[in-house]
């Protein structure tokens, strides 16, 4: 039996025009697809038609599934000899626990093979306009999760002293805490900062304001994940493409 192989794939953010040519590739190629809740389900059209596609997903149709019946998945495909798609959001290496799921399949002693994706956290500000970098105003850009903001496992009061562009990541549950942290680490309430959900793809909602009116403009447009949260001057730039923004609110 020839073995199996697992390629860890990154999906992009959305717009399915996004993936690179080598996940498109691969996918084609695969036996067995899994996809994550994140990944456009359009994606499929370049699967193979015979391929088994099994939704792994923690939102939406399967809340179900752990992380460790995901791994099982995965092993008991690629030991049948399959060729597996995993399919991931983003980078699968950025905030979508590819890490875990390669260690476990090297653990395994399988082959796996990681393909980068196009992160949410650079496609989705530049949907909207935003420059992550600017020489005039952000020399630095720092990727954080806001997923467990109160646990100091990330220290805001440091990132709020890079004087960079941050984009989080997870943000919107915590949005309030989060937003309180970085005023009480000295960022001024009137620093821009935007808020992008269902970036890059024609469901795209976005909110540009100051970081202190953030919590409450989000509310207010009843925005909600997946989003990306943006703070930083670069945020001011985004009116240069003003078409696209369908929300704009807030005194920049
Ligand atoms: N591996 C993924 C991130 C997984 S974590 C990547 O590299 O992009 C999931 C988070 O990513 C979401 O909560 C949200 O913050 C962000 N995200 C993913 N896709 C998004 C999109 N189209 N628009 C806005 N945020 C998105």
């Amino acid at each position: 039996m020839k073995p199996g192989k697992v390629y860890l794939i990154g999906a992009g953010p959305g717009d399915v025009e996004l993936m690179t040519l080598k996940a498109v590739r691969l996918l084609g190629e695969a036996d067995v697809v899994l996809l994550d809740d994140l990944v456009n389900r359009e994606v499929l059209r370049f699967a193979a038609p015979d391929a088994e596609v099994i939704e792994v997903g923690k939102r939406g149709g399967c809340k179900s599934t752990t992380q460790v019946s995901i791994h099982e998945q995965m092993l008991e495909h690629v030991r049948a000899g399959s060729i597996v798609a995993r399919l991931k959001g983003g980078d699968p290496f950025v905030f979508g626990r590819g890490g875990e799921e390669m260690q476990c399949l090297v653990a395994a002693g399988v082959e796996v093979e990681v393909v980068s994706g196009v992160t949410a956290g650079v496609a989705v500000p530049a949907a909207l306009g935003i420059p992550l970098t600017h020489r005039d105003c952000a020399r630095s850009i720092t990727f954080v999760t806001g997923h467990a903001c109160n646990d100091g496992a990330v220290n805001w009061r440091g990132l709020a002293g890079t004087g960079g562009t941050l984009v989080i990541y997870m943000g919107i549950a915590n949005l309030a805490q989060i937003v309180a942290q970085l005023l009480a680490a000295d960022l001024p309430p009137a620093l821009p900062a935007a808020v992008i959900q269902h970036g890059t793809l024609p469901q795209q909602r976005s909110v540009v304001t100051t970081l202190a009116e953030l919590p409450a403009a989000v509310q207010a447009q009843g925005i909600g994940s997946p989003a990306i949260v943006i703070v930083g001057d670069v945020v001011g730039i985004a009116g240069s493409l003003s078409t696209s923004i369908e929300i704009f609110e807030g005194r920049l």
